[in-house]
């Protein structure tokens, strides 16, 4: 420990403070000091109002200038901001060293002012530096213009926690969970605490699983949702729930997936799907203010057949235009091979026509990668008497009734670039969906805010090999009373009481109104494929819960991770978690996951098989 002093009796002025070497032997016995701690203020908060004062401040070394022999500046950091500390002598003072300095705060001395600082015009002299602990050097750089490679972030992320951008990302994230819990508390909303330690359920991921040291051979799951809980909960007449729910699964991951991530998760009993969304809406929208300032607008509603057919996806981005444009109409009659097709869709790109032939080749192939049989691309251009004319290769094709027509139904622009595939309705609707994103989206984090809920998802979305349906949401999703009758007859045209939040272009989460009847939630786990005995042994629960008063119920949840990385203008969730983990699944920080020893093996009843597993002899450990 070191310690200087530069003006005595300068530390006693603070009142009281846990003097010199009585506040050092009462931090080295472990004693928090009595009375007014450590500091009287934060770095980042001192201004030129407080000039004149005599203030203690705590926080870690950022930056030492020498100033010849004897003189120094000292950068303090806090989690609130920089404080310039003028320092004698400082040699002893390296980076990231936790300090504790007495000072007088005074203006500083003209031209020195810095204006990116928020305490740019103040500085602490006549400084007592305490020692509070010493540090290794870092082993990376916390200034923000150094890019440091994650896996060495995340294996000293306590270290990085301390980065401007991972303290502004975490405050955010807390801003956003603090308005929707006050949000969900304001209409009424009970928080509960569900299980961790849970059984599997049909929600559609790999789940994981613990294994019970008292009954070997018997494994509890990790949920990855609290979904039957919650609906447990509504049956307990609960009414109103909520959670700020860890949910867990094993998928592989992605930039927008981590194993353990958390919802807004909520469930309400004899509600419409209307009052869920208003209460979700509300939430989501009180978070955006919270951070922004700016309470979104109201969000767009759209059924997910028009999402696919005026956007291409399930989760369409509202904030730009070059919709599509349905031309069966206009080649109707056409005479061109490639648009006599089950579908012709297209769009306009603004200023697209700028595009030189590498792109628009480029454009084409990424359609076809898509699956798309072709892509036409027409840029629009003058045409003779100061009318507009297309430029293409298929031009030749295509009447001047139809060139009109595809002008005028696009409402094209000299300069704009037409891009139209033909082929079955919903490839021909997706493959532009993803190339109007590909053009024209911006980036996610920008605003404006622009939520809109997608409506009337089917029940089922597919068959898998052997034919059976496969739930498009979770199988607990009521179907639209007026399509229950096709549930065996006709699944795949089955409409569910289902919906999903999209803000940016980012599906933030999704809800449905719930199965709350026995015998439909049997006709569901039928069409399924869900023998009776099986939905009796995994679910038997849930079923049982049904004969004793389920009321009608519906919720949602909303992916809070996703949320906060939107709002703090990050593209990976990783940035917005304190703890996460690596692409691979792997905490380069504790090393989980780890293999166990064989006496903690033995006791959970287990053995490793011994090929198995990336921990097998001569496997590689993820890194
Ligand atoms: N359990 C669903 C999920 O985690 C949300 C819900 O339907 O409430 O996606």
């Amino acid at each position: 420990m070191s310690e200087q002093t530069t003006a005595a009796g300068s530390a006693a002025a603070v009142a009281p403070p846990p003097g010199g070497m009585a506040g050092a032997a009462a931090l080295a016995a472990g004693m928090a000091p009595a009375a007014a701690g450590l500091r009287t203020d934060f770095c980042g908060r001192l201004r030129i109002a407080d000039v004149g004062r005599v203030v203690s401040v705590c926080g870690w070394v950022a930056r030492r200038r020498e100033h010849g022999e004897h003189l120094a500046f000292l950068d303090l950091r806090d989690y609130t901001g920089i404080l310039q500390c003028v320092v004698d002598g400082a040699h002893d003072l390296r980076a990231e060293y936790v300090v504790r300095v007495t000072g007088t705060l005074r203006r500083r001395p003209e031209g020195t002012t810095n204006p990116s600082l928020e305490t740019g015009e103040v500085e602490l002299h006549e400084c007592t530096v305490e020692v509070l602990n010493a540090a290794d050097p870092p082993p990376f750089s916390l200034d923000s213009r150094v890019e440091t490679d994650e896996i060495v972030r995340l294996r000293y992320r306590y270290v990085d926690l301390r980065s401007e951008r991972m303290q502004k990302n975490l405050r955010t994230r807390a801003t956003v969970t603090s308005a929707l819990r006050q949000a969900m508390e304001g209409n009424g909303f009970l928080e509960v605490e569900t299980p961790l330690l849970w059984t599997p359920t049909p929600e559609g991921s790999r789940e994981f699983a613990i294994p019970s040291r008292l009954q070997h051979g018997s494994f509890y799951v990790l949920p990855q949702s609290p979904q039957i809980a919650k609906q447990l909960s509504m049956v307990g007449g609960i009414d109103r729930y909520y959670q700020i729910a860890r949910c867990l699964r094993d998928e592989d991951l992605r930039a927008d997936r981590q194993f353990e991530f958390t919802q807004l998760d909520l469930e309400a009993s004899f509600v419409t799907e209307h009052e869920v969304q208003a209460f979700v809406e509300d939430a989501v929208a009180r978070a955006i203010a919270a951070v922004t300032g700016e309470r979104p607008a109201p969000a767009l509603r759209l059924s997910w057949a028009e999402a696919l057919e005026r956007y291409g996806v399930d989760k369409p981005d509202v904030r730009f235009g070059m919709e599509l444009v349905d031309l069966k109409s206009v080649f109707a009659e056409t005479a061109f091979n490639a648009f006599r097709s089950d579908a012709v869709r297209a769009l306009c790109f603004p200023g697209g026509a700028a595009l030189g032939r590498a792109r628009l080749d480029a454009l084409v192939e990424r359609a076809k990668g898509l699956g798309a049989k072709g892509l036409v691309w027409m840029r629009v251009v003058p045409g003779d008497g100061g009318g507009l004319a297309l430029d293409s290769p298929v031009v030749k094709f295509l009447s001047d009734v139809e060139q009109t027509g595809l002008l005028t139904a696009l409402d094209a622009s000299l300069g704009d670039l037409i891009l139209a595939v033909a082929d079955e309705r919903r490839r021909a609707c997706e493959v532009l969906g993803q190339l109007r994103i590909d053009l024209g989206r911006p980036p996610v984090y920008e605003g404006p805010w622009r939520l809109c809920w997608v409506v009337d998802f089917p029940l089922f979305d597919g068959v898998d090999d052997e034919g059976r349906p496969q739930a498009a949401h979770h199988p607990f999703t009521m179907p639209r009373p007026e399509d229950l009758d096709r549930l065996v007859s006709d699944p795949l045209s089955v409409r569910a009481q289902s919906y999903d939040l999209v803000l940016n272009g980012w599906e933030l989460g999704s809800g449905s109104i719930r199965i709350h009847r026995r015998e439909i939630q049997e006709q569901v786990f039928a069409g399924l494929g869900i023998t009776r005995e099986e939905a009796e042994s995994r679910f038997g629960f849930l079923l049982g819960a049904f004969r004793y008063g389920a009321p009608p119920h519906g919720g949602f949840a909303v992916g809070i991770d996703r949320l906060v990385a939107i709002l703090a203008g990050e593209e990976n969730i990783r940035e917005v978690i304190a703890f996460p983990k690596t692409q691979s699944g792997a905490d380069p920080m504790t090393g989980a996951p780890k293999p166990l020893t064989p006496a903690h093996l033995a006791e959970l009843g287990l053995r490793v098989a011994p090929t198995a597993g990336p921990n097998a002899p001569g496997g590689a450990r993820r890194g």
